[in-house]
């Protein structure tokens, strides 16, 4: 049994684990690191470019995200294209779409009208789109058979839209960490943190192979696993975790760039939408549906066990999905998301979202993409009887932090990181090195 120690370990080889360890390993005097993955390769589940929408969530046509929220996740959106233009060395971890936010039928329009008085201040570039102007943008939402779609239609249009590789940003972020010389850097994989115990000097954590690593400082950024560990170390008792999961369809490139359809303001994740799947040429990928499941990973059926230890039955989490079950569009929608995944009946059912966005869209067209799913960890309250709807983080300045990162946690990645990077220094007695950290993301971490 062999026994390391850190100042610093990361639980999770995600996007959120990878991102620290990047800022840590360049931007700080932190001398040594271990990142822990329980499977084999960087990441394995949600990160990868395969299991989420591949956006850069800047606000401006999520529905779901008012004017505050806009703001607050445009900032992070800021910093992942700073990374990449300016910190990987690799233009292609992202591409640039135009994204539009399209309204269907009269209250549809009127409410993406309504959008664009509230938001379009926050973005320069946003402008809105009447049925010619898309039909000039994305034909194929705009004409059938060679004529105006027959519902009114109405957009808003970003050309400054972009897809991101956000596994390809993880690997690279963890290859930088890993060149940096007079600095421990250790990424241990098919490691899986299973027991954590707090100690004098900090944290003793137990791994699958009888190791132990002790640090003075533990980040776990376990994605749908991040509340159990929390929860055994006493934090966040009051939480469940409610796993939602995502899959995909595939259809023929029949979009140019990213088009979003209206979510309703209640639910905490984007609707539906098609967009060019960045890792396969000629592919247009519609999706995600939202369908909750009892289980930390999709197709992983051993996962229902983690999902039985983060999810309480108590009188809050009941009174959260009563609530949620009693508004009909909710209602409906849970009903709808159940129906994609009913073989035959699924796929005819998932076309009509897809013919909002693509009115001659044809059933044969449309493929379920195998094992194109993700999980996200959306995080009931069960104190205010509440579904969060954003990413949750454990934090009390005693040398841990716990993350819970549903969407759009991935855009959110290096502002999360900050926030990590700037709590880890200042409990370690540690510095950062602002100038280094300004080159690359134009602002100090804060
Ligand atoms: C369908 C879907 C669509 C989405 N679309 C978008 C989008 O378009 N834009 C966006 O910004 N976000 C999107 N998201 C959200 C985004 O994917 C996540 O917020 C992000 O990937 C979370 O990264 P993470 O590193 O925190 O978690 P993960 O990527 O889940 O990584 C956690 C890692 O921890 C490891 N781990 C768990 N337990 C242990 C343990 N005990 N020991 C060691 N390792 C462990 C896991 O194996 C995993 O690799 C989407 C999510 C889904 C599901």
């Amino acid at each position: 049994m062999e026994q390391r120690a850190y100042e610093v370990l990361i639980i999770g080889g995600g996007i959120s684990g990878a991102t620290l360890l990047y800022d840590l390993a360049l931007h700080s005097d932190v001398e040594s690191v271990c990142l822990i993955e329980k499977y084999d390769h960087l990441d394995p589940l949600n990160s990868n470019a395969h299991s989420n929408s591949q956006t850069l969530h800047c606000g401006d046509i999520e529905t779901n995200y008012n004017r505050e929220k806009a703001d607050h996740v445009r900032h992070g959106a800021d910093m992942m294209l700073q990374f990449v233009d300016h910190g990987s060395g690799d233009p292609s971890l992202k591409r640039n779409y135009g994204k539009m936010l399209l309204g269907v039928g009269e209250e549809e329009v009127a409410s993406v009208q309504k959008r664009f008085a509230s938001i379009s201040d926050l973005y320069p570039s946003l402008i809105e789109v009447d049925a010619d102007a898309i039909a000039d943008i994305e034909p194929n939402v705009a004409i059938v058979d060679g004529k105006q779609r027959a519902e009114p239609i109405f957009g808003l249009y970003n050309p400054e839209g972009y897809a991101i590789d956000y596994g390809r940003v993880t690997e690279n972020c963890v290859a930088q960490a890993q060149g940096v010389e007079d600095k421990t850097i250790d990424i241990c994989l098919s490691t899986e943190a299973k027991k954590i115990t707090r100690t004098d000097d900090g944290f003793e954590v137990s791994v699958n192979n009888g190791d132990t690593i002790h640090c003075k400082f533990l980040v776990v950024s376990a994605g749908t696993y991040s509340l159990h560990l929390a929860q055994t170390m006493g934090k966040g008792k009051h939480f469940s975790v409610l796993p939602i999961s995502g899959s995909f369809y595939f259809a023929p490139e029949v979009l140019n760039g990213k088009v979003y359809t209206v979510q309703n303001p209640k639910l905490p994740f984007a609707a539906v939408h098609g967009d060019p799947d960045m890792t396969k040429a000629g592919v247009t990928r519609f999706g995600p549906t939202a369908l909750m499941l009892p289980v930390l990973e999709r197709f992983n059926s051993k996962t229902a066990l983690g999902f039985m230890e983060s999810f309480h039955f108590s009188t809050g989490t009941a009174k959260t999905l009563f609530h949620l079950m009693k508004d009909k569009d909710i209602r409906e929608f849970i009903y709808k998301n159940i129906g994609y995944e009913i073989p035959v009946h699924g796929k005819k059912s998932f076309l009509k979202e897809v013919l909002k966005i693509v009115p001659s869209m044809k059933l044969d067209d449309l493929d379920f993409a195998d094992h194109t799913t993700g999980v996200r960890p959306q995080l009931i309250d069960e104190k205010n009887a509440e579904l969060l709807m954003g990413a949750a983080k454990f934090s009390d300045g005693d040398g841990v932090i716990f993350n819970m990162t549903p969407s759009p946690g991935a855009t959110s990645a290096f502002a999360n990181a900050a926030e990590d990077l700037v709590t880890v220094t200042k409990y370690l007695g540690r510095t950062i090195h602002q100038e280094s950290y300004k080159d690359v993301f134009q602002v100090n971490a804060t």
